[in-house]
């Protein structure tokens, strides 16, 4: 694409652009000028910082350059080469738009601009200070554009204050950089920090290069890639057909983390934030993950430009879908399909393509290879983590409180939660292969009395509570006839084990589109399980740890509560002062 002359743009354009300061923080200063870099199609983003940003932030790229009569320009309010009018506002497909980041930056700090287009062959380094104008000249630099930010806020001793300390604000870059570099793995990033480099991707093109880089190799390797190809929203009006694309990367059900600050989101190439789309991640583990927990993702998603408003935010980290629902459920279902249903763990290296970014962005040139030299972020995993999803072999060695197993791993000892794990494995066989013939005919059939609201739920879902082994009818006013009952439920008092699975149906927080089939058969697991308080015989532990070790995810039970947990050895060597 050839670069469009930078132009003002006029009053009622720029009255449109939802205005507001960009310039919060070292790392918002990063993220304008990488955007602008990517904008202009470099390969190669270097990004460089000294005491956490505050004392200088660089950015320098391979891309198109600045001509020579636009550099004034550039740092001028409201001047931007990426749209002419209002109208353009409803399909972009660059990262900025408003440009007001360079003048924004150049009033808070002293910014020396250096670049030079393919065509010139002399470049132009122009500096300013507090935004006014300080030196201007002809200068060799190679093609592209070189940007240092000096002395964050001295013009504004007032933002000084809310910075944070070196090493926060230096975290905060390191985040950035890396979201970018797993957005835009064809090319590449390099992080210096105080002259050392603590980031590179290699900018192969291929994702799983920089998620290695970016999240050390271990928990690279776990990650489980997403592919979902949904159909649009509705038909663009000329016609072309269009897709929600839904790529990336999500950690398996054993790998979480505190926060859902490691979900990471980009719609077309953008960074953003979006709670809503962040809670479609999570649900998509509902049931996989202890409470409190969040999974690692990076979700790149793909709409057509027209169909998202960037206009939304001043710093341009939130986006708004013309309608959201088809994207929602395709991130829901893209991740459900990668965590859930049997999805083996994909070895790094057979992953799918990553998405081309919508719409008519420079594209960059042919990725290179990189060594890649990791300083992944701090993401430890806990130490239930430590050894994958699939359990070790076993040994049991007793029972605790007639609730707990204890056995022995390779790693330590294991304390089972036996209702929970029971749960899991009866879960996962009903999810596999159903309880079949799961009904048992009760020799005469027993009429059950219910709420009205308990009756209405039995009576929309009787196809459902067929197939999980029950055979229901309606029978008078609130009164239901049990003919035959899953053979899992081993009960006498057929009446209160149903009216507690109708009520467990209604506990919890699944989400709304969760069959209704999925969380009757979680309430029967419930009801029907080795409860606590059961003495179990060394054959019937051996049993059924040996039956969780086949579940797919052992460690919870459906309703996301751990089954286990394990000291580790070498704690064990700690805790007796041994080490
Ligand atoms: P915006 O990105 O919204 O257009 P900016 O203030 O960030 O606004 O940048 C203003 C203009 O300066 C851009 O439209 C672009 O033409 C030019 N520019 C900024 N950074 C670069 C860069 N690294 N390479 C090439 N051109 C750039
Ligand atoms: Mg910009």
């Amino acid at each position: 694409m050839m670069p469009q002359p930078i132009r003002v743009l006029d009053e009622i354009t720029a009255s449109r652009i939802a205005a507001g300061e960009v310039v919060e923080r070292p790392a918002s200063v990063v993220k304008e000028l990488v955007e602008n870099s990517l904008d202009a199609g470099a390969t190669d983003v270097r990004v460089e910082i000294q005491a956490g940003g505050r004392r200088l932030v660089r950015v320098s790229d391979n891309g198109c350059g600045i001509p020579v009569d636009e550099v004034e320009l550039a740092l001028a309010r409201h001047a931007t080469s990426k749209i002419r009018s209002a109208d353009d506002l409803e399909q972009v497909a660059t990262l900025g738009f408003r440009g007001e980041a360079l003048a924004a930056i150049a009033s808070v700090c002293r910014v020396t601009l250096r670049s030079r287009t393919a065509g010139a062959d002399t470049g132009l380094e122009v500096r300013v200070d507090g935004g006014a104008p300080v030196s201007r000249h002809a200068t060799g630099t190679p093609r592209g554009t070189v940007i240092t930010a000096e002395d964050l806020f001295h013009a504004v001793p007032a933002r000084l204050k809310f910075l944070r300390n070196e090493t926060t604000e230096a975290a905060h870059v390191l985040d950035l950089v890396t979201c970018y570099a797993l957005a835009y793995p064809d090319r590449r990033f390099v992080l210096v920090r105080d002259g050392r480099t603590v980031f590179q991707s290699p900018g192969t093109g291929e994702l799983e290069d920089t998620l290695i880089a970016a999240l050390g190799l271990d928990v690279a390797r776990s990650m489980i890639p997403l592919a979902v190809d949904a159909p649009p929203p509705s038909v663009t009006s000329d016609g072309a057909s269009s897709v929600v694309r839904v790529r990336g990367y999500v950690s398996p059900p054993h790998v979480h983390r505190a926060t859902r600050r490691h979900i990471t989101l980009f719609v077309n190439g953008r960074w953003v934030h979006d709670t809503q789309l962040a809670y479609a991640v999570i649900q998509a583990y509902h049931t996989l993950l202890p409470k409190g927990r969040f999974p690692i993702a990076i979700v790149l998603i793909g709409v057509p430009p027209a169909a998202v408003d960037v206009n939304v935010h001043p710093a341009k980290t939130e986006v708004r879908f013309r309608d959201g629902r088809p994207v929602f459920s395709a991130v829901g279902r893209a991740v459900r399909a990668a965590v859930v249903g049997g999805a083996p763990v994909a070895p790094l290296g057979t992953l799918p393509p990553t998405p081309e970014p919508w719409g008519a962005r420079p594209r960059p040139g042919a990725g290179r290879a990189g060594a890649v030299a990791a300083t992944p972020p701090a993401q430890q995993a806990t130490y239930l983590d430590a050894d994958g999803g699939r359990l070790p072999l076993l040994r049991v060695l007793g029972q605790i409180g007639q609730s707990y197993i204890v056995a022995e791993g390779p790693d330590g000892l294991y304390l089972i939660d036996q209702h929970a794990a029971h749960e899991r494995i009866m879960y996962e066989q009903f999810l596999a292969r159903g309880w079949h013939g799961a009904g048992q005919r009760l020799l005469t059939p027993e009429p059950v009395a219910l709420s009205t609201r308990q009756g209405g739920v039995v009576e929309d879902h009787l196809d459902a509570f067929a197939r999980v082994g029950f055979d229901i009818e309606a029978f008078g006013t609130d009164t239901v006839l049990v003919r035959s009952w899953p053979d899992v439920l081993v009960t006498t008092d057929i009446a209160a084990t149903l009216r507690t699975v109708l009520d467990l149906l209604g506990e919890g927080d699944a989400p709304i589109e969760e069959a209704f089939e999925t969380r009757l058969v979680r309430a029967v697991c419930k009801q029907a399980t080795v409860k606590a308080g059961q003495t179990l015989s060394p054959e019937e532990m051996r049993s059924l740890v040996r039956q969780l070790e086949e579940t797919q995810s052992p460690r919870t039970c459906p309703h996301g509560r751990p089954t286990m947990i394990v000291l580790p050895a070498e704690r064990l060597a700690r805790e007796f002062g041994r080490t």
